[in-house]
């Protein structure tokens, strides 16, 4: 694994606070990148790879840390996480490590596909829930964390149950200080209609 120090992320996005991306309130951070190309795929901006912003693990941490007890985990989503396996192994290693934090991770892989990557097998041993398969349009679910009905909820680790997992909200609006909005969820655009 790459030292900490030069190990950084490709983002999309983060919301410091989220209620509905997984138990509680949580730090969500959007990788950017994506190749899996999934027909319906509701965040098209994420697919593109290389740098929108750039940000060094050290310094998710120090975000991380700056919410204090307000948050109980972080959510890593996308994009696809699973295509900057380095620099999320160096990240989902620093949680364990250094805090408390729950991890949920959002991928397109199957675990099946996760095991079989070089650092799959690592990073599955620091998530406590993988919710895992490709976005299929044609079993649109939205609910449960869930996007579609062939996507799976693993819990990897004792920290939630399912009953936990599955009453996450499917959509919420966010306002910042500054007033622009976030929609963000399992099932963000029915807050559209
Ligand atoms: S894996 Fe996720 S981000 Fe990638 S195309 Fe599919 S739904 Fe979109």
């Amino acid at each position: 694994m790459p030292a900490i120090g030069q190990t950084a992320i490709d983002v999309h996005a983060y919301q410091p606070r989220s209620r509905a991306n997984g138990p509680g309130t949580r730090f969500v951070l959007w990788f950017q990148g994506c190749s899996l190309g999934c027909p319906g795929c509701f965040n098209p901006d994420t697919h593109p790879a290389g740098p929108r912003r750039r940000l060094a693990v050290a310094e998710l941490i120090a975000l991380f840390a700056g919410q204090g007890d307000t948050i109980e985990g972080i959510t890593l989503s996308g994009g696809e996480p699973l295509e900057q396996p380095d620099a999320m192994l160096a990240l989902v290693s620093e949680v364990r490590a250094h805090t408390n934090l729950s991890i949920v991770v959002f991928s397109g892989y199957t675990i099946d596909e996760i095991r079989a990557m070089p650092s799959g097998g690592e990073i599955l041993q620091r998530i406590d829930v993988l919710i895992d398969g490709r976005y299929q349009a044609a079993r649109r679910i939205g609910r449960g964390l869930r996007g579609s009905s062939n996507q799976h909820i693993h819990l990897l680790t004792g920290r939630y149950s399912m009953s936990e997992v599955e009453a996450t909200p499917e959509a919420e609006i966010r306002i910042d200080p500054q007033g622009r909005v976030t929609l963000t969820g399992v099932a963000p655009l029915r807050l559209k209609r």
